[in-house]
């Protein structure tokens, strides 16, 4: 649907190549015989909802980090020596396509671009796919390192969810991302004033490699200088020259509609000011704009001051750094944030945004899945995610919908056309569950196992209290 022919994509399959690479030896005849048949495996007897569809109780064949072919559970079509993992009463969904997230930006409560370093990155691409994403996009905000973080990740899935993402990203001089708030204290972010300067920032980052760019379009509540259509039109047309997508973080409805017109690709976060009108929403589906609604932004400033329920369950709780469950459950932390101002404009902001996230989908605009986790301490890595899901239908989605938005939509949103739906030819990225999500969408959280290329990454994330 999107215009761009996607160097993701590209990114893609040099990235299992490198991850599938077996030598076949010459001197050694088994290993011959193995390197010819791959590595075969079977997943068996669980249940499976394929991104789209519920297969019923199915054998998914996976062949060098790929799905191979689906059988019939128990099937005896295949080699009698072939392994088996039985997964009887199991439910299987493909891996969450998480495509606004934030890596290497925090450390306990604390957050700013000092972090973006190897281990923190890690460390968090880590707990991304604990929690079920297997492919992320940190859009922005990105350190130097990222091409060779990138690259080392996309080498071995033990160490975390397959990365891709924008440079630091394309803001405003003195405006968004704000330096200060974001804690960037050498600030990658370009900030260009003028067209020919947005063209140099977009050819620069475009250079490094970066599979999409990130713009900033936002007054930041009338508080600050937002970023001219001047600019965001150059750095589009720039981009795409590229053969680059192009993700505009919007926080209000008054720049859509021009961005939409000026030929972005991704609208990375909902409009949560005001109603997202007819017109737009049908502009938006005809130009094939993306669509992230990033619910749980907005209900993070609060929701953990309010002290819910599972915020003691340990699958919320394995998530949390010490430092943040000590300023969680501190008393006067928790009264001075409700009592904020900001507190209520957020609430305000979560039902706005649920508003245009349903008025979005009836209109039939492409959704993706996002949360932009990562970018502060309390967007909480993994978690953020199974909440946004539960949110979701709170826009009207019922579970199976929002796990497809989580996983066809997203990769299809980022043009990433070799996951998002387990078929034969798709990378075998999925999360194993002990209850039906289709059923309850809580029940994402029930993770027994995730799988990443082929390969078990990840086990229990801890022990599940229902609420
Ligand atoms: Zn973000």
């Amino acid at each position: 649907m999107l215009r761009r022919s996607g160097p993701l994509a590209a990114l893609a399959v040099i990235a299992l190549a490198a991850c599938g690479g077996r030598e076949p030896d010459a001197a050694a005849p088994v290993a011959d015989e193995r390197a010819e048949r791959g590595d075969l495996l079977v997943i068996d007897n669980a249940r499976v909802f394929d991104g789209e569809r519920d297969l019923g109780t199915v054998a998914l064949v996976l062949r060098d980090g790929r799905i191979e072919r689906i059988e019939a559970a128990g099937s005896e079509v295949l080699p009698a020596d072939v392994e088996r993992i039985d997964y009887s009463g199991r439910h299987i969904i493909p891996g969450l396509v998480n495509a606004h997230a934030h890596v290497g930006n925090t450390e306990g409560t604390e957050h700013g671009d000092r972090f973006y370093m190897r281990d923190i990155v890690v460390r968090d691409l880590r707990q991304f796919q604990a929690y079920g994403v297997t492919t992320l996009v940190s859009l922005g905000m990105n350190g130097a390192a990222f091409p060779q973080i990138r690259a080392e990740v996309a080498g071995d899935p033990g160490l975390g969810a397959q990365l891709f993402g924008a440079g630091a990203g394309v803001g405003t001089s003195d405006g968004a991302p704000p330096a200060a708030n974001m804690g960037l204290e050498q600030d990658p972010v370009a900030r260009p004033t003028d067209a020919a300067s947005a063209r140099e920032a977009v050819r620069a980052q475009a250079e490094t490699g970066v599979d999409v760019i990130k713009l900033w379009v936002d007054d930041l509540g009338g508080k600050a200088p937002e970023m001219t259509p001047e600019v965001y039109r150059a750095a589009i047309e720039e981009a795409h020259r590229h053969d680059l997508l192009v993700a505009a973080h919007i926080h209000d409805l008054a720049p859509a509609a021009d961005l939409v017109a000026s030929g972005v690709d991704i609208i990375a976060h909902g409009v949560r000011d005001q109603p997202i009108y007819a017109a737009l929403a049908a502009a938006m589906r005809e130009a094939g704009t993306g669509y992230i609604a990033t619910l749980q932004i907005d209900e993070a400033n609060y929701i953990y001051a309010e002290h819910p329920e599972w915020l003691d369950t340990p699958f919320l709780r394995n998530a949390l750094p010490e430092a943040v469950v000590r300023q969680w459950s501190d008393a006067e932390w928790r009264a001075t944030k409700l009592a904020d101002p900001a507190t209520q404009r957020a609430r305000d902001a979560v039902a706005m945004n649920l508003r245009n996230l349903a008025t979005l989908r009836e209109s039939g605009v492409a959704i993706g899945f996002g949360t932009d986790a990562g970018a502060l301490p309390h967007r909480v890595a993994g978690f953020a995610e199974h909440r946004e899901l539960e949110l979701m239908l709170q826009a009207g989605y019922t579970p199976q919908q929002a796990l497809t938005v989580a996983t066809r939509d997203s990769a299809r949103l980022l043009q990433l056309d070799d996951r998002g739906l387990l078929q034969p030819g798709r990378r075998a990225d999925f999360v194993v569950l002990s209850a039906d999500p289709l059923a309850d969408i809580r029940n994402t959280r029930r993770i027994e196992a995730v799988w990443q290329a082929g390969r078990q990454v990840a086990g229990p994330v801890g022990e599940y209290a229902i609420d």
